[in-house]
């Protein structure tokens, strides 16, 4: 078992099926592919003195380089660490010395950063620009007919979490696991065929990068937008042209999409799914999206410790309008993914009956083996197999989960819970409210108070009084804002996720 095999076994059935795109441009056909990454191996185990079970790093924006580079490392046995090339060139440092990295694949872009930050770089580790000539022989060189064999639980992909909820942490995922992903993705989430055009305009380092494996597997075509990142014009015009585009997107990218398709008056035609997912897609945004691109939308629930694999809610229920419960489920994140259980736990972890709300647990193959060198956070946090995922939710009779919020975001009022995604639900109705974020600030009274951080949008006028209105006609007396502050965005991290510990904060100041 290696991961790699599913690319040499691709090369071996269809080697002339494009495999890797810069835009409308080939770069590299199956065989060009896993020769590529068969020589990458081999030369990083002889040049480099790399070892089977040795971590090599990959801090790089997107480009097809990155998926030979991932493929090379796999290859001879190494395990990848995906670094978000947004990152500073610190953080990035820090990961490598956390991980014990040898070497580190760079970018032209990424290279400065990581120079500026030489002094937190591990001395030993060796650097290689992926836009190097020595990068080019490297690939042309020679290689081995076939990937290492490797365990089924041996480490292939450290993911460092993002740090909303502290320092990153090195989730180890096993060859094992990036197969139960992926056989996830084709039960639950989309069936990737030889005909797919996988689009990474999410950053290959995260989700959007995982879901390279089915498509692999498959033998469709990988395309990286010429920008590298997430333009949605170019994603549009791309998409026209190569048909049965498949993409992963964070809900900001969603709404800039749907944006976007909106501006042309199109409906994103060439693209058969956007999965999203990775943070709360609010109702009045994906309703949105389905009137204005259809019957496109997945979405996922994961986290990096189950990446993007506890629940879906399949395309179907997207527009099953004439549903009685339709906004219900179109308002959760669906059930349990096909290799994945669920459950609601209470603050002891004793399971919960339906209905019931508490802490989400999962269990199932996609679960990570554990925290790098991390044994007090795998403590906390893996029990009896079971994933503690710190979010709060309930499941209905027909396993449906329904997401309230993340266990540390929870706003406790006057001894009440406040879930703060229920008061951005409902100020996000409003026209004048372009994005919000409530949080719990202290307060001698009452403990906690709510605080709605918003951004208007252009040209609407600050009135709390109007806003305190429209809440009130949807959620209840005690969970509306206390008080309103107006910001011109909101702090978020690489990956577009509201920074509420930024935001508390500042409040606090
Ligand atoms: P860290 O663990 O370092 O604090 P993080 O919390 O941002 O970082 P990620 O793995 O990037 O960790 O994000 C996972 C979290 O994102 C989930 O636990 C959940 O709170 C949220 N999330 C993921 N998918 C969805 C979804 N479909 N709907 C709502 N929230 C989601």
């Amino acid at each position: 078992m290696n991961i790699a095999e599913w690319l040499a076994s691709t090369a071996r059935l269809r080697p002339n099926a494009p495999a890797l795109l810069t835009g409308f441009d080939l770069d590299a056909d199956y065989r060009t592919f896993a020769r590529r990454a068969s020589a990458i191996g081999a030369a990083l185990a002889r040049d480099h003195s790399i070892a089977p079970g040795d971590r090599v790093a990959v801090f790089a924006s997107n480009c097809t380089q990155y998926l030979e580079c991932l493929y090379g490392i796999w290859w001879m046995g190494a395990a990848a660490i995906p670094i978000n090339a947004k990152l500073h060139g610190r953080e990035a440092a820090w990961i490598c010395s956390d991980a014990g990295a040898k070497l580190i694949f760079v970018s032209d872009d990424t290279t400065a950063a990581l120079l500026e930050a030489k002094g937190d770089v591990p001395s030993a580790m060796a650097m290689l620009s992926l836009d190097s000539d020595a990068f080019r022989a490297m690939r042309e060189g020679e290689g081995t007919p076939a990937p290492l064999a490797r365990d089924v639980d041996d480490l292939a992909w450290l993911f460092y979490t993002s740090g909303t909820t502290g320092r990153p942490k090195g989730v180890m995922l096993s060859h094992g696991n990036l197969v139960a992903a992926s056989t996830c993705y084709l039960i639950d989430v989309d069936p990737a065929t030889p005909k797919d055009a996988s689009l990474y305009a999410a950053p290959i380092s995260h989700g959007a990068g995982l879901y390279n494996f089915p498509h692999t597997r498959m033998g469709g075509r990988h395309v990286v937008p010429e920008s590298g990142g997430f333009d949605p014009d170019e994603v549009l015009n791309l998409a026209r042209n190569l048909e049965n585009v498949v993409m992963f997107g964070a809900p900001t990218m969603v709404r800039r999409l749907v944006d976007a398709a909106k501006r042309r008056g199109e409906n994103g035609e060439g693209i058969r799914t956007i999965i999203y997912g990775g943070g709360p897609m609010y109702l009045a945004d994906i309703r949105e999206a389905i009137a204005v691109m259809g019957q496109r939308f997945v979405q996922i629930y994961g986290q990096g410790e189950s990446p993007m694999t506890i629940t879906s809610l399949t395309r179907e229920w997207h527009t099953k309008t004439d549903h009685p419960r339709y906004l219900e489920r179109l308002a959760s994140v669906g059930t349990a993914q096909s290799v994945m259980s669920v459950r609601i736990t209470d603050k002891d972890g004793r399971p919960l009956p339906t209905g019931e709300t508490g802490e989400v647990e999962a269990k199932g193959t996609a679960v990570m083996l554990g925290y790098w060198n991390n044994p007090k956070a795998n403590a906390e946090t893996l029990k009896d197999g079971w994933l503690r995922t710190g979010d709060v939710g309930r499941l209905d009779e027909d396993g449906f989960l329904t997401l309230s919020d993340r266990s540390k975001d929870v706003i406790i009022s006057g001894g009440t819970n406040i879930y703060p995604r229920e008061v951005e639900e409902a100020l996000l109705t409003h026209a004048d409210v372009r994005e919000v974020s409530a949080i719990g600030v202290p307060d001698p009274d009452w403990g906690e108070i709510v605080v709605a951080c918003v951004v208007l949008e252009d040209g609407a006028t600050r009135d709390d009084a109007k806003l305190d209105a429209h809440c009130l006609a949807s959620i209840a007396r005690f969970k509306r804002p206390k008080r309103y502050v107006y910001l011109d965005a909101l702090p978020k991290n690489n990956y577009g996720k509201v920074l509420k510990t930024e935001l508390r904060q500042m409040m606090r100041k």
